[in-house]
């Protein structure tokens, strides 16, 4: 069986859980029934209708696009239940109540086609509770999926299995979650709050404990148990400010009714009486009144926090910055600080670790299964083991004992080995049975970060990377920080090109960095004005645009394959690609017009001959100059690979890939089909509407301008893009050449960089991440 055998879904219960689950099966392109009570007589849908009209207008958004949002059908349990016979999946997001799941289950059993997987999304029922009553059929088709929230954008699922569960039934969903729905599928075994909210409440539980203990204020908690520990910086604090401090009585109250009584959890489980005024006043957190943290209307909007001793807010204060090696993430040095600091870091990761270190085999097969929860369910860098590690494994366990409390049966085990280790070109984790095994991997995954670890590379230099990848099919990967592009990637592309002609079939460009690229490294640029070398600028333009159209013209075919964003230089590389590949959460676009620039590396044109020759496009000189012109003029990003092609930056015929741990192999899939036959694209030429076309866009423009919505400098900029768009000076310009649309894209990039507004712009980009609209 496989995930093809799911054409469609039911989700019932449509709130957070359920609706976003439902807009993730719909981004998958697969069809899906939401239901949900009927509140409303004389609506009876209200609530699923409501609950996506409600999705539409959030941000982040849930769907991908509009036509995912077009394939969710809304309904109510009680006229449409029976239609769950349609389907080939069951999903339960109600309440978390186990009368009502129970009786939702009865109901289910009467009218579903047996073999439709079952599943519910609690977060603290037993399987074993849920299913009581049901027949055997049910419980053999029966499972819990723990998606996280929010379901589009976290990408863990735990999926739980019960005794009488089928096992192929269940492979069946998980398939279908991993290739179709882009998630990391964990399996959990049947215990209260399965893996990763079991480590994470009882984290959250440490880190506020040792905060009021030691007098921390919560700037300095944070500030500790956050970035260096490879946590995201909103630390502990932040965190459950953004989940909502009124979850935490709820959590707490699920985990200590069903976890054993000798369960460390129950030890450590503490309400503190600020906290509980917090959430009777309303001081929920970002949804409620503020938080731990706030920002301050009446006081211009200053950021604020709450003074754990009085329950005061006060204006937030920078935490003291750690120094040495402790600030550069070495967790030893860290728990070993003298102070508060030390003893906090301690605190949360003495407990922590030992705790998450216990779970493994109650809670979790294996110590991957923990690792990969927390880092895919909490957005850690480093799972717990992977923290141990840091730390190493034989000093965790002595402090432990020299402090008289119990070392975890796995970290003896270990003794003085790491959980961690690469054998051979392949890492490699401790099993319990004290051997080392591989870590597992779905299969046809393929990553990069194993072909690295395995291999040296054909090609490299201080920016960019070649690495054979196997079958023929070579990878070219951006290397500098944050991916930003420079003249040494441009040399590894010229470089490459003839490399890759000789001994390999095909080239996929391809990093796994968090983003593709974000563009041009402006810095760079900015030190080159800085000292007036425009001639080195003019190089770094034309360098990029000659390494570009090499990639086109290669007679191999190139596929790029972005995940995160690919903006300005990083779209304009996708543009150049005989195909993309992209992971479905991409975010493409054009957007040097926000810093003052236009794109200068042939994107242009690459954009211009996209719309001339789309098919469902109106023909003629000026439609697609005017479609390029709003699209780019305006910095538009994609919010989703899907949103990506109706801008045009990927072809319909450009595939995604959901999952982003299959990108690389469904990208060098793509290129390998494209091998047999191949050849290089033939050059456009351009029929462009001159002046006349450069008028019509200044008065597009000028209405913005007018309303507020164009700063003067807009405008500049704006008709400097128009030039190249329009095909500079002439009148109606039939055949203008790629070779003349660089030449214009050159002397606009050009003029537009030596602008002391654009230098301003680009130098407040540089310093604070933000546009500056001048
Ligand atoms: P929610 O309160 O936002 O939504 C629950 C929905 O279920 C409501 O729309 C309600 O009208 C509907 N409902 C109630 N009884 C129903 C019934 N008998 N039949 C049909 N619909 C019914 O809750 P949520 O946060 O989406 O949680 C749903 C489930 O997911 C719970 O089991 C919860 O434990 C679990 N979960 C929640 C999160 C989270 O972060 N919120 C994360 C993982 C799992």
């Amino acid at each position: 069986m496989s995930e093809a055998t799911i054409r469609k879904v039911c989700v019932i219960g449509a709130g957070t859980m359920g609706a976003g689950i439902a807009a993730q099966v719909a981004n998958a392109g697969v069809p899906v029934l939401l239901l949900d009570i009927v509140r409303d007589p004389a609506n009876r849908n209200a609530v699923a209708e409501g609950a996506v009209a409600k999705m539409l207008k959030t941000d982040p958004a849930p769907f991908m696009s509009k036509a995912a949002a077009k394939l969710v059908e809304t309904g109510n349990i009680e006229d449409h239940l029976a239609r769950v016979a349609e389907c080939d999946w069951i999903v339960e997001a109600i309440i978390e109540r186990l009368d009502l799941k129970q009786q939702l289950y009865a109901k289910l059993e009467e009218v579903r086609t047996p073999g439709t997987a079952v599943s519910s999304n609690t977060s603290t029922i037993p399987l074993d509770h849920l299913v009581e009553g049901r027949s055997d059929a049910f419980k053999r088709d029966f499972l819990i999926t723990h998606f996280f929230n929010p379901p589009r954008y976290m990408r863990l699922l735990e999926i739980v299995a019960g005794p009488a569960s089928d096992a192929a039934l269940v492979d069946r969903i998980a398939d279908f979650a991993d290739r179709r729905m882009g998630k990391t599928i964990v399996r959990a075994k049947d215990t209260p709050g399965f893996i990763a909210n079991r480590v994470g409440t009882f984290w959250i539980q440490v880190g506020l404990n040792a905060a009021f203990d030691l007098g921390m204020t919560v700037e300095e908690a944070d500030a500790i148990a956050g970035k260096p520990m490879g946590v995201p910086k909103t630390g502990i604090f932040g965190l459950v400010d953004l989940v909502g401090i009124d979850l935490m009585p709820h959590l707490q109250k699920s985990l200590t009714s069903t976890l054993p009584a000798d369960d460390r959890y129950q030890q450590i489980a503490r309400s503190f009486p600020l906290i509980e005024t917090m959430i009777a006043d309303g001081y929920t957190g970002r949804k409620g009144k503020g938080g731990f943290y706030r920002i301050n209307r009446a006081e211009n909007k200053r950021k604020e926090a709450i003074d754990l001793a009085t329950g005061e807010y006060r204006p937030q204060a920078k935490a003291p910055e750690l120094r040495g090696p402790a600030a550069r993430g070495d967790l030893a040095a860290l728990i070993a600080t003298p102070g508060k600091a030390g003893e906090y870091a301690w605190a949360i990761l003495g407990e922590t670790l030992a705790y998450a270190a216990s779970l493994v085999p109650e809670a979790a097969d294996d110590i991957v299964a923990v690792d990969v929860a927390m880092k895919l369910g909490y957005n850690w860098k480093y799972g717990p083991f992977e923290l141990i590690d840091r730390i190493g494994a034989a000093k965790l366990a002595e402090r432990l004992a020299a402090e008289g409390r119990p070392v975890p049966a796995i970290l003896t085990l270990a003794g003085d080995r790491s959980f961690y280790r690469v054998e051979g070109g392949r890492r490699q984790y401790l099993g319990l049975d004290g051997a080392y095994h591989d870590v597992p991997q779905a299969e046809g995954v393929l990553l990069l970060e194993d072909v690295k670890r395995n291999s040296e590379p054909v090609l490299r230099n201080a920016s960019a990377a070649l690495w054979d990848i196997g079958d023929g099919v070579a990878c070219l990967e951006f290397t500098s920080k944050m991916n930003a592009l420079d003249g040494e990637i441009m040399k590894l592309i010229g470089q490459a090109v003839p490399l890759v002609q000789q001994r390999f079939k095909a080239l996929v460009v391809y990093n796994e960095g968090s983003n593709f690229s974000a563009g041009a490294n402006l810095g760079l640029a900015m030190f080159a004005v800085n000292i007036a070398a425009w001639g080195e600028i003019e190089k770094l333009v034309a360098g990029g645009q000659l390494a570009y159209k090499t990639l086109k013209y290669a007679p191999f075919p190139v596929v790029s394959a972005p995940a995160g964003m690919a903006l300005g230089g990083g779209c304009e590389i996708l543009l150049h690609s005989d195909a993309v590949q992209a992971h479905a959460e991409s975010y493409i676009g054009l957007v040097e017009c926000g810093v003052g620039l236009v794109p200068g590396w042939g994107g242009c044109g690459e954009m211009l001959h996209r719309w001339q020759t789309n098919p469902k496009f109106p023909k003629g000189p000026m439609p697609a100059a005017a479609k390029v012109f709003e699209i780019v003029s305006t910095a538009t990003v994609s919010k989703s690979a899907a949103e990506a092609r109706e801008y045009g930056f990927l072809r319909a015929e450009d595939g995604i890939t959901m999952n982003r741990d299959r990108l690389l192999a469904d990208a060098k899939a793509k290129a390998l089909s494209l091998v047999d036959g191949y050849r290089a694209p033939e050059q456009p030429t351009f029929r462009l509407p001159g002046a006349a076309g450069r008028a019509g866009m200044k008065l597009a423009v000028e209405s913005f301008h007018k309303r507020g919505m164009a700063t003067d400098y807009d405008m500049v900029v704006s008709d400097t893009l128009a030039e190249v768009l329009t095909g500079g000076d002439a009148d109606l310009i039939d055949t203008v050449t790629e070779g003349d649309l660089l030449a214009l894209e050159r002397k606009a990039f050009m003029a537009r960089v030596r602008d002391k507004r654009t230098q301003a712009r680009v130098d407040h980009m540089l310093s604070t991440g933000k546009p500056l609209r001048n």
